[in-house]
């Protein structure tokens, strides 16, 4: 059979390891698992009481338009129906959305060191990825990025991808930088500049603004939003995006009709709905960064302050043997080799007493893996 280049190089999306795998694979009984940003404190207690009371609905088609779930996104968000879409994480939908506005040998056009699933949906697609690089701070640059946009037509640069904040990097660009990139770029009819904001709920940086209070004004902002992180929904597999009228028309044409099942669909509207439940997620991310902050000084590993509910450090060490070590521990954090940052791991936030146990086996480790 015949298999395009672009196919065959593909290098599959690599997830977190799971805790039963490490259970399984070093005996261990407990294991603590921060390498998928996810949500510590378990589902929201209203997203599972409407699962249970959905539950005995499975063997119904879920409802493929999402109604519901479409007219609470746009009340909480403000927005009109028709610019909501509903997508099997965000991930569905950023893959569809360059399948729909890109054809082999087009472009999408990020930063370098950005959330990876942008490459795979390209590179699956036979679109071309080009990045620029970010600023020493692991900031991105979206200067260079409209730079680049403007510098080479020839390249057909489709979509625009801003991960903000950015993930592994956990860094945010700040509201003046969005305005002059936005100022740029807004409003043209050749590119759409794609937002993902999947962690604006932990933003503490007062010059940040999240793009959907922009999205108004220009009519070619999408705005891509996930229930995986701050609603600790991810294993429901569940994203919106808002987005212009004729992209979402496009978008309900190529989608799998019943791409986001039931349950998601209530929890999500359940979710939305749970503000403690919200308001005591950013609280425990907020004290848990803070925590870790104080913790990585204190064993002197160097950091990049977070915007999300991660922390990007540097081990000084190979990160892969780092990675090891600390598995045989019974912690799961991520390296991020594949990013560029041989050194570092990636630690999202948990629990308090995770979070603690996580500093001690990183103590141990560091006296067991030798420095670089
Ligand atoms: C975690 C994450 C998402 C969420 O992806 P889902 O498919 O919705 O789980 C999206 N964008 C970024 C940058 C992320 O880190």
């Amino acid at each position: 059979m015949k298999v395009s280049a672009e196919i065959l190089s593909l290098v599959p999306y690599k997830p977190g390891k799971p805790i039963s795998e490490v259970q399984r694979e070093y005996g261990l009984s407990e294991v603590i698992k921060l390498a998928s940003n996810e949500n510590p404190l378990g589902p929201s207690p209203k997203a599972l009481q409407a699962i249970h009371k959905s539950l005995t609905e499975q063997h119904r088609y879920p409802d493929p338009s999402c109604y519901d779930l479409i007219q609470k996104i746009a009340t909480k968000w403000n927005v009109p129906a028709t610019q909501v879409g509903i997508g099997n994480g965000s991930n569905e939908i950023i893959d569809l959305l360059i399948r729909i506005f890109c054809e082999p040998g087009d472009s999408i056009l990020t930063t370098e060191a950005a959330f990876v699933a942008y490459k795979v949906c390209a590179q699956a697609a036979r679109v071309k990825i080009r990045t620029v690089p970010l600023r020493p701070d692991l900031t991105m640059d979206l200067k260079a990025i409209a730079d680049d946009f403007y510098r080479n037509p020839s390249s057909k640069t489709q979509l625009i991808f801003i991960p903000n904040p950015n993930n592994p990097t956990g860094t945010a660009v700040g509201g003046g930088e969005m305005e002059e990139f936005l100022t740029r770029l807004g409003n043209r009819d050749d590119v759409l500049l794609v937002f993902d904001e999947a962690y604006t709920e932990y933003v503490r940086d007062p010059n940040f603004k999240a793009a959907s209070s922009f999205y108004n004004k220009y009519s070619n902002v999408i705005v891509i939003k996930t229930f995986s992180k701050v609603y600790g929904l991810a294993g429901l597999r569940l994203g919106a995006m808002l987005a212009p009228e004729f992209v979402l028309e496009l978008y309900n044409r190529v989608r799998n009709p019943f791409n986001v099942n039931e349950l998601a669909q209530v929890a999500g509207i359940a979710a939305l709905d749970d503000v403690e439940y919200m308001q005591a997620s950013q609280k425990s991310v907020w004290e848990g960064l803070d925590y870790f902050y104080k913790e990585l000084t204190r064993l002197k590993l160097p950091y990049f302050k977070s915007e999300a509910n991660f922390v990007l450090f540097d081990t000084q060490r190979n990160a892969e043997l780092c990675f090891k070590n600390l598995l045989a521990k019974g912690i799961i954090l991520r390296p991020v080799g594949n990013y560029g940052f041989p050194t570092y791991l990636r630690m999202t936030v948990g629990q308090k007493d995770e979070n603690q146990k996580a500093i001690a086996a990183i103590e141990k480790m560091l006296s067991e893996v030798p420095k670089n």
